[in-house]
């Protein structure tokens, strides 16, 4: 998450994108091989998507009828992330925002319409303005040396950069 931004109270309320419908497990973080090993080593349950990246591997209760949500191994109900920040994957780090593709393949920067944290939209517009700004070299880094944190955009974000706009979009 951009924790300058949030502050962990707010997370600690909500805890909703450490939690994952079937449906939405897509978003679970794709991991460097470097963060495999670390992972590994520590017996924390992996998997690999269809492209190759590995991710979380999620227990979900096989006998419940609806698409309950099954939480990030990484997951402490009571006390959030068990990971320091240096060790959380790096979509984790920069949630909610998302490198994306939108339907031409263009590189986008998108951000999660309901975290709760951006629902205010003075926080809303600096957060689009540091994606847009200040951070935007490190995510365009990201995005050439970490490609698997490149997801198809998703009705559930919001474009708020994309490679041919001089300025954000709201
Ligand atoms: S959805 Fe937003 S407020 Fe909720 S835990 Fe994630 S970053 Fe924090
Ligand atoms: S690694 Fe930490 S921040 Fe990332 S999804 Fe898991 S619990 Fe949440």
């Amino acid at each position: 998450m951009i924790s300058h931004i949030i502050t962990p109270d707010q997370c600690a309320a909500c805890r909703l994108c450490c939690q994952f419908t079937r449906a939405s497990q897509w978003e679970t973080p794709s991991l460097t091989p470097e963060q495999v090993n670390f992972f590994r080593t520590r017996g924390i349950p992996l998997t690999h998507r269809k492209n190759g990246s590995y991710t979380f591997a999620l227990q979900y209760d096989e006998d419940s009828l609806q698409d309950t949500c099954a939480p990030c191994p990484l997951l402490d109900h009571g006390a959030g992330c068990t990971l320091s920040r240096q060790n959380r994957p790096i979509e984790c780090r920069i949630w909610p925002l998302r490198l994306m593709n939108t339907e031409d393949g263009s590189l986008c920067i998108a951000i999660y319409r309901d975290c709760p944290a951006f629902q205010n939209n003075e926080t809303r517009e600096r957060l689009i303005r540091e994606a847009s700004g200040p951070l935007l070299p490190f995510l365009l880094h990201l995005a050439k040396e970490f490609p698997a944190s490149i997801r198809p955009l998703h009705p559930a974000y919001d474009v708020v950069w994309t490679a041919n706009s001089s300025f954000p979009k709201k």
